[in-house]
């Protein structure tokens, strides 16, 4: 990026007067705004008074069923592309099944492993930039290794992760977030989906992390397709390299959802083998309740559409105010995702941890710079994620222009 010239003294200016205004906002984390929370308020009376048995009899109220609610299992096997009878319904998020994953590979042999992760000398993941920083700090804890490997506007740079899965066998995994990634918006293109399924790997054992968090989550009626990882991986005999995460957390209630688990048979005879000893059955009572709130596939789309209404205004918000602030400006790019939850803004190299700063000394709170990144460090110091659906759009507005402000400055003292 250019960076184009700004008059120090007029940021300066800015900057002290935007401080004087003693604002306290945060758009920190992708959390859902407690006007969407509301949507699915009709969960709290569910399944109601007397209202204990699945569609197969299961009284739900009982141990067991370690596999999940079929109904529900149904509701959701076409958005995350894994037919239902090889979905697993579980807990309450979907965070916690992907550590159980790596905790179980570490302590179990994977269907088609040598040994134990525990067991293998040095371990590593692929970390496509920007990513999600959650996804990072989860491996980096069990020391494993993290690659980045570039995003590009069709998904991680496939000529880099072919290389690596092909020469190095201690590379076991992958994060991906294949629909309106965290935090760029990218979906994967038909070609990078291909080439994950049908890709050569050193490791008998690798595994691609496919995170469908934003499966169902459109902000316009322009809705990417995703090709089905699952079945074009099972068609090029690779169907065991799959492991499908998904949750209702940014469906219904963030803390009060239900996490999946998609995967080949012999990876859930793993899965449910290992989780047995861990659990004697999920919350089945929570699972009913979204079963008869959701409906069916139309009931969420139908429902996805109240949140579009209510967090794509707070998205072009964030479009339009960078546009006004800084777009003849040079300093700035940004992403205009279609779905997701986040903006993902790129400033001038060297720049983005002086904005953060800056912005939380004027009471605007950001998501750290370097978060994108493995191990918090993003080596250009320029990428800054904006999630905005929390506040209230007024609020959205006023940190966006904010922040412009912050990047002003940023920009002017380094030139
Ligand atoms: N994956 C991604 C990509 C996310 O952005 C988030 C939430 N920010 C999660 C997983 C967390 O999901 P859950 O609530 O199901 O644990």
């Amino acid at each position: 990026m250019t960076t184009a010239s700004v008059d120090v003294d007029t940021a300066r200016r800015d900057y002290a007067a935007l401080v004087d205004r003693g604002l306290s906002l945060d758009i920190t984390r992708g959390k859902p705004s407690p006007a969407q929370l509301d949507l699915a308020n009709g969960l709290l009376t569910l399944p109601g008074d007397g209202t204990f048995k699945a569609e197969d009899g299961t009284d739900v109220r009982n141990y067991g069923g370690l596999k999940g609610l079929p109904e529900l299992r149904r509701i959701f096997a076409g958005a995350l592309q894994v037919p239902a009878g090889q979905l697993l319904a579980a807990g309450n998020s979907s965070l916690e099944l992907m550590h159980d994953a790596v905790v179980q590979a570490l302590l179990s042999k994977l269907p088609g492993a040598e040994r134990r992760w525990a067991d293998e000398p040095t371990l590593k993941f692929l970390a496509p930039v920007p990513g999600y920083d959650r996804h990072f700090a989860l491996t980096e804890r069990f020391g494993i290794e993290l690659v980045p490997v570039p995003m590009t506007d069709q998904g991680p740079d496939m000529a880099v992760v072919e290389r690596l899965v092909a020469e190095d066998s201690a590379v076991k995994g992958i994060w991906c977030v294949p629909k309106y990634s965290n935090p760029t918006g990218v979906t994967f293109s038909d070609d990078v989906v291909k080439r994950f399924a049908t890709m050569t790997t050193a490791a008998p054992d690798f595994r691609i992390f496919w995170d469908n968090a934003y499966a169902v989550h459109h902000l316009t009626d322009a809705e990417p397709a995703l090709a089905d990882l699952l079945a074009l991986a099972t068609e090029a005999g690779n169907a065991d390299r799959v492991f499908v995460f998904g949750s209702t957390s940014k469906i219904t209630h963030a803390g009060a959802g239900v996490g999946f688990f998609g995967a080949s048979e012999a990876n859930l005879a793993w899965w449910v083998g290992n989780i047995g000893k861990r659990t004697i059955g999920p919350d089945k009572v929570n699972q009913l309740r979204h079963a008869l709130f959701l409906e069916d596939e139309a009931g969420v789309r139908a429902h996805m559409r109240k949140h579009a209404e209510i967090i794509g205004p707070k998205f072009e918000a964030v479009d339009r105010i960078l546009t006004e602030e800084l777009g003849d400006s040079g300093l700035a790019t940004w992403t205009k995702p279609t779905g997701g939850y986040f903006v993902s803004l790129t400033v001038p190299e060297g720049t983005a941890k002086e904005v953060v700063r800056l912005a939380k000394e004027a009471g605007v709170a950001l998501t750290p710079a370097g978060a994108t990144h493995p191990h918090g460090d993003d080596p250009a110091d320029a990428v800054i994620r904006i999630a905005p659906t929390f506040p209230v759009l007024a609020d959205v507005e006023e940190a966006v222009r904010a922040l412009a402000v912050c990047v002003r400055l940023a920009a002017a003292e380094r030139a």
